[in-house]
C-alpha cells in the first residue's frame, strides 16, 4: 500500500534486537512495519497510545478502550533512545486523533532529526550544520554591518596604501642592484650615495605603511566592535521573548555561551580576519598585476599549480567543520561542568566529592586537549605538503628565469624583483589556505547565533489576536493535554471552570502535575491539545505581556535581583510611586522588618549583600504580588517551613493579598488551603476529586487518604518531641 504521510522509524523488535522498522499513522489505522511485515492497529479499538521509557531504550504500547492499568497494553514496537522524540509526536498526533475525530501530520521540527539529511542535530542545536546554508547567513552580518561602511571604506583605503608602501620594496631592491650595484661607469661615491638615497625612501615607506596600518586596524575594530555589539544585544533581547518550551532544552552555559563567546568569536572573525581577507586579497591583485608587468610568462608559470591546491583546501573544509563541532561540543560540555561545580560547591564540599568532580573535569579536559591535538596534527600534516606543491612555481621561476637572464631578455634586478614579489604572492596564498580552518570556527558561532535569533518567539507561535485581556466571569479548562516533552505527557483530559474570585486549592502527591497547571495558567508553556479560556477567550489570542499583567505569582522559593529591596519591590510595577511601594510593603507585613534594616529600602538584596530569611522573602514578594494587583493571584507552596509567628504574619498578608481575587494556590499542608473554596485533587495527570475540604473528606478518597497521612505524620512529630 502506498502511504503519503510521515514514517516514523524504530530500531528494536521484541526481543530488542536491532531491526529496521517503521511505523504511521493514515485513515484511522496505525501501520507498523518491522524487518518487512506489517501490523496495523485501528485507532477507534485505542484509549491512548502511549511511550514507556526504559533505562535506554522504550517501548510504545495501545491502551486499549475500556481499560485502565498497563496490564492489558497492547505492545506496538520497542526503540532506542534515538527514535523517542519522533515516536512521542506520533503519539501526540494519534492522540489528538482520538480526542477529537481530526487527523494532523506528524510533526517532526522538535525531534532534532534533520529532515533533509536525516543526521541528528548536534548537542545543543536546533539547526542542521550540515544542511543550513551559510551564504545567507553572511549576508546577514553583512547587513549588520552597514551602518560602519565609512569605517570600512576607510580601513579598505588604507589597506590599499598600506600594501602599495610596501610593494614598493622589491622595486627599490632591483634599482639597487641595476642601478648602482652593477651600474658600469658608476663612481662608487655616487653609487654609495645613491644607495642611501633608496634606503631612505624605504624607511619613510615602511613607517607610512605603519601608519596606514595602525589606521586601518582602529577602523576595523570599530566596526566589529560595533557589529558584536549589534549581535549581543540581538541574541540577549531575543532570550527574553523565546517561549519556555524552546529554552528549556538548553543548559544556562550554552544560551551564555552565545551572548557572550559565539559573538566573540565573530568579532574576532571580523576585525582579525576578515579584515586580513581584504589585506591578503588586494596584495595578491596587486602583486599579480606587478608579476605581469615584469613577465607575463613566468606568472603564469607560478600560478598554474595554484587553483589546485586551493581546491584541495576547499574539499578539506567539511572533515575540518566536522572535527571544529567535536571540538566545540566538547568545550561546551566542560564549561557546563564547570558551571555546575562552581554553582554547587556547597553540595560538592558536604559531600566530599572535589576529587569526584576534579577527575570528571580533568577527563573532559583531556579530551578537549586531545580532539584539538587531532585537529592540529591533521592540518599540520596535510598544510605543509599541499603549501610545497602550491610552492612548485617558484622553481619553475629559478629555472626559466634565470635562463631568460643568461639570455638577456630579462635583467638582474628585474629577476631579483620577479622573485622578492613572489615572496608577497605567497603570503596571500597560504593565507587563503588557512582560511577553511577559520572558517569552521566561525560559522558554527554564527550558525549558533542565528539559531536562537531565528527561533520563534512566543508571541508568533500563537498571534495574538485580541488586545484587551478582560476577564469578568470564568477560566476554563477545556481538555487539556500538556507534556513538556512529545512523549510524556504530563496533564491529560483536564477539564475545569473556576469562577472570578473563587480560590482554588491544588493538592495531588509530589510529581501529580500540580505546578504544571500552573505553569500553564501563567502562559509559561502552552496547550498541547484543549483549550485554556478566559470569558471563553483562548488565553493564547493574547498578547502575552498583556496577559501576564493580569497574573501574580508568589513563589517558596523567591528570586531576589541584585539591588535595593525598593528596586527588588518595584520589580512588579517599574513606574510605582514610593509610597504605593510603602503600601504594598505594608499590606505584605514586610513593612516592620524593612525598616530595622541598616538602610530600610536601600538595603541592598541578592548575590554577595545582605540576606534575607525565606520569610522575609516570602513578604517581598507578597509586596510585588499586591503591588502588581492582579486579577488571577497564583501561590505556589507560598507557605512551609517558617516559625509560627512569621507564619502568621505571612497568612495574614496572604488573605489579604488574596481577598476578591481568581486564586490558585498549591500547599503541601493542606490545612494552609482551608480558606479555598474548592480542591481539586490532580493524580498522574489528572483530575481526580474536586469538592470542598469536608466534601473530600467525607468521600474517603485520595483526598482523605492525604489527608490521613498528614495527621499521622503531625502525631508522630509531636510525639518525638
Ligand atoms: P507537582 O507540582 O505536582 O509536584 P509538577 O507539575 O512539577 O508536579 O511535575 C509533573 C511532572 O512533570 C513530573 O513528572 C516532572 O518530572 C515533570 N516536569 C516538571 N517540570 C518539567 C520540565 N521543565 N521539563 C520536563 N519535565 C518536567
Amino acid at each position: 500500500m502506498e502511504h503519503t504521510c510521515t514514517k516514523i522509524p524504530f530500531d528494536l523488535d521484541s526481543n530488542s534486537d536491532y531491526c529496521d522498522g517503521y511505523i504511521m499513522f493514515e485513515n484511522r489505522i496505525l501501520f507498523v512495519y518491522e524487518n518487512g511485515a506489517e501490523a496495523q492497529y485501528p485507532a477507534d479499538e485505542m484509549a491512548e497510545l502511549i511511550i514507556r521509557s526504559d533505562v535506554g531504550c522504550g517501548s510504545l504500547e495501545i491502551r486499549p478502550k475500556n481499560s485502565e492499568g498497563s496490564e492489558n497494553n497492547i505492545p506496538v514496537c520497542r526503540f532506542t533512545m534515538t527514535c523517542i522524540d519522533a515516536l512521542g509526536e506520533l503519539c501526540k498526533s494519534v492522540n489528538h486523533f482520538i480526542d477529537t475525530g481530526e487527523e494532523t501530520e506528524v510533526s517532526l521540527e522538535q525531534t532534532r532529526i534533520c529532515p533533509k539529511c536525516g543526521r541528528h542535530y548536534m548537542g545543543g542545536m536546533n539547526k542542521c550544520i550540515f544542511c543550513t546554508k551559510k551564504t545567507g547567513l553572511y549576508k546577514r552580518i553583512f547587513k549588520l554591518a552597514v551602518p560602519y561602511t565609512k569605517y570600512i571604506v576607510l580601513s579598505g583605503v588604507m589597506v590599499l596604501l598600506a600594501n602599495a608602501a610596501s610593494a614598493l620594496n622589491p622595486v627599490l631592491n632591483a634599482k639597487i642592484l641595476d642601478g648602482f650595484l652593477y651600474a658600469p661607469n658608476l663612481e662608487i661615491s655616487a653609487a654609495i650615495k645613491g644607495i642611501l638615497s633608496i634606503a631612505a625612501i624605504m624607511i619613510t615607506a615602511s613607517l607610512i605603511g605603519q601608519i596606514f596600518t595602525v589606521i586601518g586596524r582602529r577602523s576595523a575594530s570599530i566596526v566589529s566592535a560595533g557589529i558584536s555589539h549589534s549581535l549581543r544585544t540581538m541574541v540577549y533581547e531575543k532570550l527574553q521573548r523565546i517561549s519556555l518550551k524552546k529554552l528549556q532544552n538548553r543548559t544556562g552555559g550554552d544560551l551564555m555561551g552565545r551572548v557572550t563567546d559565539d559573538t566573540e568569536e565573530v568579532k574576532d572573525f571580523i576585525s582579525e580576519d576578515a579584515m586580513r581577507a581584504l589585506y591578503q586579497g588586494l596584495l595578491f591583485l596587486v602583486i599579480v598585476v606587478i608579476l605581469c608587468t615584469i613577465s607575463p610568462m613566468l606568472t603564469i608559470l607560478v600560478l598554474l599549480p595554484v587553483p589546485v591546491g586551493l581546491y584541495i583546501f576547499y574539499m578539506f573544509r567539511v572533515t575540518v567543520h566536522i572535527r571544529y563541532m567535536k571540538q566545540w561540543r566538547c568545550e561546551r560540555q566542560g564549561k557546563s561542568v564547570l558551571r555546575d561545580i562552581v554553582e554547587g560547591i556547597r553540595v560538592v564540599k558536604l559531600f566530599g566529592a572535589e576529587q569526584r568532580e576534579i577527575s570528571k573535569y580533568d577527563k573532559i579536559s583531556l579530551r578537549l586537549a586531545k580532539i584539538g591535538i587531532s585537529n592540529e596534527r591533521l592540518w599540520a600534516l596535510t598544510f605543509p605538503y599541499v603549501t610545497f606543491f602550491i610552492g612548485i612555481g617558484e622553481f619553475l621561476v629559478i629555472f626559466f628565469g634565470g635562463k631568460m637572464a643568461i639570455n638577456g631578455d630579462i635583467t638582474a634586478g628585474q629577476l631579483l624583483q620577479f622573485t622578492l614579489y613572489l615572496a608577497y604572492l605567497y603570503g596571500p596564498i597560504d593565507w587563503f589556505s588557512r582560511l577553511p580552518q577559520k572558517l569552521g570556527r566561525v560559522n558554527t558561532s554564527i550558525i549558533k547565533i542565528f539559531e536562537i535569533l531565528d527561533e520563534t518567539e512566543e508571541a508568533e507561535l500563537v498571534p495574538a489576536t485580541l488586545t484587551n485581556a478582560s476577564f469578568n466571569d470564568k477560566i476554563e479548562f477545556k481538555n487539556v493535554r500538556f507534556g513538556y516533552t512529545a512523549y510524556e505527557p504530563v496533564l491529560k483530559d483536564i477539564n475545569l471552570t473556576v469562577n472570578k474570585g473563587e480560590m482554588i486549592g491544588l493538592v495531588g502527591h509530589s510529581g501529580a502535575g500540580k505546578s504544571t497547571m500552573i505553569n500553564l495558567i501563567m502562559r509559561l508553556y502552552d496547550v498541547d491539545a484543549g483549550q485554556i479560556t478566559i470569558d471563553g477567550d483562548d488565553i493564547r489570542a493574547f498578547e502575552p505581556e498583556e496577559y501576564r499583567s493580569k497574573v501574580a505569582v508568589v513563589f517558596q522559593q523567591t528570586f531576589l535581583f541584585a539591588g535595593s529591596i525598593y528596586d527588588n519591590i518595584a520589580y512588579a510595577k517599574p513606574n510605582a510611586e514610593a509610597d504605593e511601594i510603602i503600601r504594598a510593603a505594608k499590606i505584605a507585613n514586610a513593612h516592620d522588618f524593612i525598616m530595622k534594616l541598616p538602610d530600610g529600602y536601600n538595603t541592598q538584596v541578592g548575590e554577595n549583600a545582605h540576606t534575607l530569611s525565606g520569610g522575609e522573602k516570602q513578604r517581598i514578594a507578597i509586596a510585588r504580588a499586591v503591588l502588581r494587583d492582579p486579577e488571577i493571584l497564583i501561590l505556589d507552596e507560598a507557605t512551609s517551613a517558617l516559625d509560627t509567628q512569621t507564619e502568621s504574619l505571612i497568612q495574614e498578608a496572604m488573605s489579604r493579598l488574596v481577598k476578591g481575587r481568581t486564586t490558585f494556590a498549591i500547599a503541601h499542608r493542606l490545612s494552609t488551603l482551608k480558606d479555598a473554596d474548592r480542591l481539586v485533587v490532580i493524580e498522574k495527570g489528572r483530575i481526580a476529586e474536586v469538592g470542598s475540604h469536608s466534601e473530600l473528606v467525607k468521600r474517603g478518597g485520595i483526598y482523605a487518604s492525604l489527608v490521613a497521612a498528614q495527621k499521622q505524620t503531625a502525631k508522630l512529630r509531636k510525639s518525638e518531641k
